[in-house]
């Protein structure tokens, strides 16, 4: 059994992954879906000429004098309510009232601001004055929105791959976008395992904790944007794990995730009873916390086995699983994104890949990291204090204080 590096295990593991199926949804179902079409704008954006202000639309010309002591006034040929269609070509010494988001009509060039006109009633229902006087001049193209000035139709605004955010929803409504290409939602059975193992309902007995691992692995799953079926535990012998992974057989996943049970303990069945239904490498991964990984699968659905201790599982996941579920879910992001953050004291490492819980707070413009609590693979505490993961690089025995490193928030 070789030593992996992270990136190896990761590359290796990612080579067994392709996206899955694409479905069309409704625009509503679709937040955190990811993209499975290239998405071209239907029309220009804005789709016309429209007013940025409450006011009056003119021609800038007729208003190049205008001044508070020299109001210049105009007739009042119209008024445009947003979502109206004005039909008529401003002349020359006329002026039309305008709402927000309605069409500047031909002839106008410019919309000036009712504050700046001696009619600045607002309230609903107000009919337009017959005539109106401007305070100031406008330049043309002032307070109007040109059709065209956010988009051109035809441009590509979004590409597959793409993970749809809130303002992407809103800008397919925009182009009328009723129904989408997206990927399918993966879904990912999870268990547990470890006859130590308590729901967390059940009073703390001598020898066991409670199973913590599903809880925090569903959760970065669901965040992740797929589906968890939640297994349960698997108590430590063959049937109970033979029994859980024949369920996820049935639900037909698309993978399996497990907690514990991969290491070298005599009583970890999980390889045992994978390797006798499909296959399962047992690696080594240079890294900290978290060496052991399981990689295989179980009668052709793909198997991912992480360490136990709740830290290790979670930074297996950040490390290993993220960019699974990623490739999976069909987007085109990774692992986290990294940022450099500096050290705020010196920090021992053991020369392998070390993942370290740390607070990162700003400090007179720049990041600066401190690790938080017991960087056992245990303590849990330190990680609920920690809003980022610390990455130590392989090879590397002393980070001096001030130094740069890379960081994931998490
Ligand atoms: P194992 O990989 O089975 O040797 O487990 C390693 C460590 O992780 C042991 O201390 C286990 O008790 C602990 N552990 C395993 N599974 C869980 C879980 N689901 N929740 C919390 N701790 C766990
Ligand atoms: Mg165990």
């Amino acid at each position: 059994m070789s030593l992996l590096s992270v990136n190896q295990a990761r590359e290796r593991i990612l080579s067994h992954f392709q996206p899955v199926t694409t479905e069309l949804l409704p625009l509503a179902g679709c937040s955190n879906r990811v993209l499975a079409q290239d998405i071209a704008a239907t029309s220009d954006l804005p789709p016309f000429n429209n007013s940025s202000m409450d006011g009056f639309a003119v021609r800038a010309a007729d208003v190049v004098d205008a001044a508070s002591d020299a109001p210049r006034s105009l007739r009042v040929v119209t008024d445009i309510p947003a979502g109206s269609h004005p039909t008529i070509t401003l002349a020359s010494g006329e002026a039309a009232r305008i709402m927000t988001g309605a069409p500047v009509p031909e002839g106008a060039d410019a919309v000036v601001p009712v504050e700046e006109t001696n009619f600045d009633n607002r309230d609903a229902g107000t009919p337009a004055p017959d005539e109106v006087q401007i305070f100031r001049a406008a330049k043309s193209g002032a307070n109007v929105r040109p059709r065209g000035m956010d988009l051109r139709a035809g441009e590509v605004v979004l590409n597959p791959g793409r993970s749809l955010k809130a303002q992407d929803l809103g800008l397919l409504a925009m182009l009328g976008f009723a129904t989408v290409l997206v990927f399918r939602k993966p879904r990912i059975a999870l268990f547990s395992s470890g006859d130590e193992l308590l729901p967390v309902d059940a009073p703390l007995e001598e020898g066991k904790i409670r199973d913590s691992n599903s809880y925090t692995l569903a959760t970065l799953m669901e965040e992740t944007g797929t589906e968890v079926i939640r297994l349960g535990v698997a108590k430590d012998n063959p049937d109970s794990v033979k029994d859980l992974l024949e369920q996820a057989v049935t639900l037909q996943v698309d993978l399996i995730l497990s907690s514990a049970g991969v290491s070298v303990g005599a009583f970890d069945f999980v390889k045992q009873v994978i390797e006798a239904n499909g296959k399962m490498d047992f690696w080594r991964v240079n890294m900290r916390p978290g060496k052991p990984l399981a990689v295989g699968e179980y009668k052709s659905i793909p198997f991912i086995g992480l360490p136990g201790n709740p830290v290790s599982s979670f930074v297996g996941f950040e490390v290993f699983v993220r960019p699974t579920l990623q490739r999976l879910r069909g987007s085109s992001d990774g692992v986290r994104q990294t940022v450099r953050v500096r050290c705020q004291e010196q920090i021992d490492s053991d020369g392998r890949e070390s993942y370290l819980r740390a607070q990162i707070r700003e400090e007179s413009g720049a990041l600066v990291a401190s690790l938080t609590g017991h960087q056992g693979s245990g303590n849990l505490h330190s990680l609920v204090q920690a809003n980022a993961l610390l990455i130590i690089p392989a090879g590397v025995k002393c980070v001096p204080a001030g130094q740069e490193v890379d960081a994931w928030f998490i």
